[in-house]
């Protein structure tokens, strides 16, 4: 078991509605030292890429990002959610559907910060229906800029993302994969990888 893994079934809560909640330490108070070992261990799985920028989705996502950006001495661009449908032509954009909050965003990211020239790294907190994860691949579609990796925290392997986004070809590793939950009992079985 590594030290997401063991963090989670430590630290997470199991919430009805196929939610864990990981607000202690991942994304509402952080746990700062845990983040420095996120970025560390994605750099290590994707050292052999000549990443040029982090891309991920606000707002979870931009701590993840954070350290792993800062372990490649890259930029990190994170995608903004806006409910404005006035966007000048300044800005990619998309929209995504969110699992938490079940609305839909308008998703955009300036032009001045992705080009054809970049080589991205996507990363992000959850994966689950992969929708926020299809948002970030057509904006990094519509600025030219290739997909080299994409890094997740956590994986629900339940839910069917993670499986629509490896069969597109992604090179895609999570670093926890739950296989399944369970709110009554509290119990979390992690995938073998
Ligand atoms: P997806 O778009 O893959 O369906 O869901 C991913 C997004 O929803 C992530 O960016 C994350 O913020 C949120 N999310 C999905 N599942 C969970 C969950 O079980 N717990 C938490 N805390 N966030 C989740």
């Amino acid at each position: 078991m590594n030290f997401l893994e063991e963090r989670i079934l430590k630290d997470g809560i199991v919430k009805e509605g196929n939610v864990l909640k990981v607000d202690s330490f991942l994304n509402h108070q952080m746990d700062v030292n845990l983040l420095d070992e996120i970025g560390k261990e994605f750099h290590r799985r994707f050292a052999d890429l000549n990443i040029t920028k982090v891309l991920t989705i606000e707002a979870s996502g931009i701590a993840i990002a954070y350290a792993v950006a800062r372990c490649f001495n890259v930029p990190m661009v994170f995608a903004k959610k806006t409910q404005s449908i006035n966007i000048d032509g300044d800005m990619y954009t998309t929209e995504v559907e969110s699992f938490t909050h079940k609305n839909r965003n308008q998703v955009i990211v300036s032009k001045r910060f992705l080009s054809s020239e970049d080589k991205l790294l996507i990363v992000d907190d959850f994966l689950a229906n992969g929708c926020a994860l299809q948002g970030l691949l057509s904006i990094a579609e519509l600025s030219g800029a290739s997909v080299e990796g994409i890094g997740i925290a956590i994986e629900k392997g339940f839910q069917y993302g993670g499986r629509s986004i490896r069969n597109l070809g992604y090179r895609l590793e999570s670093l926890a994969i739950v296989e399944s939950m369970d709110a009554a009992t509290q119990t979390i079985v992690f995938r073998e990888q």
